[in-house]
C-alpha cells in the first residue's frame, strides 16, 4: 500500500470533500532531522517520498510513469504487454489522425522544431496567429490566446485578472492549475461547495458591490465525470455582476452533438466569459487557450506572465492544433455519437455488475471502491489482465472514496469495452467490491 510505510505528515487541503489538487506524494512537511549530520530540513521530505515509491515498487502496486512503445488504437504496448488504454484524455481517438500528423510533419520541414523565443518579441509565427484565429472561430468567439500548456493557462489568466480587492470564487472540486491560479492571484481566495448554487450564492453576497468579481468552474469534473451547472451559474454571475470562467478541458470534443463543448450540450451559446480549454486532450498536442471578447484576450496577452516570459508553441504542434480543430468540424458528429454509444455502454455495464460509478454522465468514470488498498489491488488485476487503468487515492478524494477512473474515448469499439468490462468485474469481485 502507499500510505502504510510512510510516517510522514500529509496535508489533506480538501476537508470538506475533494481536493483534485491533491496527490499522494505531495505536500509532505519538512521536518529537520534530529540529527541534522544526515541531511538538511529538506531531506526528511524527499526521503519520504522515496521511500512511498519504493515501497509501492516493491509491493508490485506502482503504475505511474508506466511508459508506452506503441499505440494501435486504443490498444497500447508498454514493457512487451499489449493493454487496452483506459487512462487517456484522446477522448475522440484522434491521437495519430493521419491530417493532423501530416500538418505537423509539414510545419517540422518548414519551421523546424523551435521558435525564436517568446511569443511576445520574437516567437510569433504565422502559424500561430492561425492557431489563435482557428481556436476563436471554434469557441464563437472574437479572440484567443493559446499558452503553454493548459495548467499555466488557468495558472496566468487568473493569476493576471484578479487582483487585490477583487474575489475569485472557485468550485471545490475544480482542478489543482485552477486552485494554483487562485492561489497566486492576489485577490480573495473562495470556494464554494461543489456545484452548488445555493453556496455560490452565499459567496456572491458577501463580495463587496464594487469588487471584481470571478466565478471559475470545470465543465467536466475531472475525478468525477459531471458536469457545472452552467444555466444557474450564468444567471448567478449576471445578477452579481461577476464574470464566468469555464474550464473546457473534458468538454471540448465531448459536450454538445458537434463537441463543441458545455455552451453547446445546455443550449447556452456566448454565456462564458472566459472558455478555456487545453490542447493536450481531446486536441491531441501540447498548450491551452483562453477565448473570449478581443479586449480581455488583449489585455491577457500583455498582463498573463506565462504567456510573457514563456516560449512559443513549436511549429509542429501548432499545426497539428490547427488541423485536429480542422478534422472536429469534419469529423465531430460522428465520433461524438460513437463516443456517447461507448460511454452509455460503458456505464450501464458497470452499473448492472453492481458498480458504483458516481455521479457521472460522460467519458470520466469513476469506479468507486472505498479503501486504497482495494483500488490498488484492483489496479494491478487490471494492469494484469490487459487493460491499463490507474487509481485515484486519497488525498485527491477523501478517505474511503478511492476509485479507479477509467476513461472511454471513441476510439474503442463495443467488443473493446466489453472486455474491458469482463476484467473490471473479475477484478471487483476479487476484492469483494461487487
Ligand atoms: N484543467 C483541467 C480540468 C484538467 O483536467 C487539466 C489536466 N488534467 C488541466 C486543466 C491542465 O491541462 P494540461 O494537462 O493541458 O496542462
Amino acid at each position: 500500500m502507499l500510505n502504510t510505510r510512510s510516517e510522514v505528515h500529509i496535508d489533506q487541503n480538501g476537508q470538506n470533500g475533494h481536493n483534485p489538487n491533491g496527490w499522494p506524494f505531495d505536500r509532505l512537511q519538512t521536518t529537520l532531522p534530529a540529527d541534522a549530520s544526515v541531511g538538511d530540513a529538506f531531506t526528511a521530505k524527499i526521503d519520504a517520498v522515496w521511500q512511498r515509491v519504493e515501497s509501492a515498487k516493491e509491493d508490485d502496486y506502482y503504475y505511474y510513469l508506466q511508459p508506452v512503445d506503441e499505440i494501435d488504437g486504443a490498444w497500447v504496448w508498454t514493457q512487451g504487454q499489449r493493454k487496452l488504454m483506459f487512462a487517456t484524455y484522446s477522448y475522440l481517438g484522434l491521437l495519430k489522425h493521419p491530417r493532423i500528423v501530416a500538418a505537423a510533419a509539414v510545419a517540422l520541414e518548414k519551421y523546424g522544431a523551435g521558435t525564436h523565443g517568446v511569443r511576445l518579441l520574437g516567437g510569433t509565427l504565422d502559424l500561430h496567429v492561425k492557431l489563435e484565429q482557428s481556436i476563436a472561430a471554434f469557441a464563437g468567439r472574437e479572440d484567443a490566446i493559446a499558452y503553454s500548456t493548459g495548467y499555466v493557462t488557468n495558472l496566468a489568466t487568473i493569476s493576471a485578472l484578479v487582483g487585490r480587492g477583487d474575489w475569485v470564487i472557485s468550485d471545490k472540486w475544480n482542478h489543482a492549475s485552477i486552485v494554483d491560479g487562485c492561489l497566486l492571484a492576489q485577490g480573495e481566495f473562495k470556494r464554494f461547495r461543489h456545484n452548488d448554487m445555493a453556496d455560490l450564492e452565499r459567496v456572491l453576497q458577501q463580495a463587496p458591490a464594487n469588487a471584481g468579481k470571478l466565478i471559475v468552474a470545470d465543465a467536466v469534473f475531472s475525478m468525477d465525470g459531471d458536469i457545472f451547472d452552467l444555466p444557474a451559474a450564468v444567471a448567478l454571475a449576471r445578477r452579481y455582476g461577476a464574470r464566468l470562467m469555464i474550464d473546457e478541458a473534458h468538454s471540448l470534443g465531448v459536450l454538445g452533438a458537434t463537441g463543441h463543448g458545455i455552451e453547446e450540450h445546455f443550449n447556452l451559446p456566448g454565456v462564458i466569459d472566459i472558455k478555456m480549454g487545453t490542447l493536450s486532450k481531446t486536441i491531441p498536442g501540447i498548450g491551452g487557450y483562453i477565448a473570449g471578447d478581443r479586449k480581455l484576450i488583449n489585455f491577457l496577452r500583455h498582463t498573463a506572465r506565462a504567456f510573457i516570459f514563456s516560449a512559443a508553441l513549436p511549429p509542429p504542434v501548432a499545426a497539428a492544433i490547427i488541423e485536429a480543430f480542422a478534422v472536429i468540424e469534419d469529423e465531430g458528429v460522428a465520433r461524438n455519437q460513437t463516443l456517447t454509444r461507448n460511454v452509455d455502454y460503458f456505464i450501464k455495464g458497470l452499473k448492472a455488475a453492481g458498480f458504483d460509478t458516481g455521479l457521472t454522465c460522460t467519458p470520466i468514470v469513476p469506479i468507486m471502491v472505498g479503501t486504497e488498498k482495494r483500488a490498488l489491488t484492483m489496479t494491478k488485476f487490471c494492469q494484469d489482465n490487459g487493460v491499463f487503468v490507474l487509481p485515484v487515492l486519497p488525498p485527491a478524494v477523501p478517505e474511503g472514496m478511492a476509485r479507479l477512473r477509467a476513461n472511454v474515448t471513441a476510439a474503442h469499439t463495443l467488443e473493446d469495452i466489453q472486455f474491458a468490462l469482463d476484467v473490471f468485474v473479475r477484478a471487483g469481485q476479487a476484492v469483494g467490491v461487487i
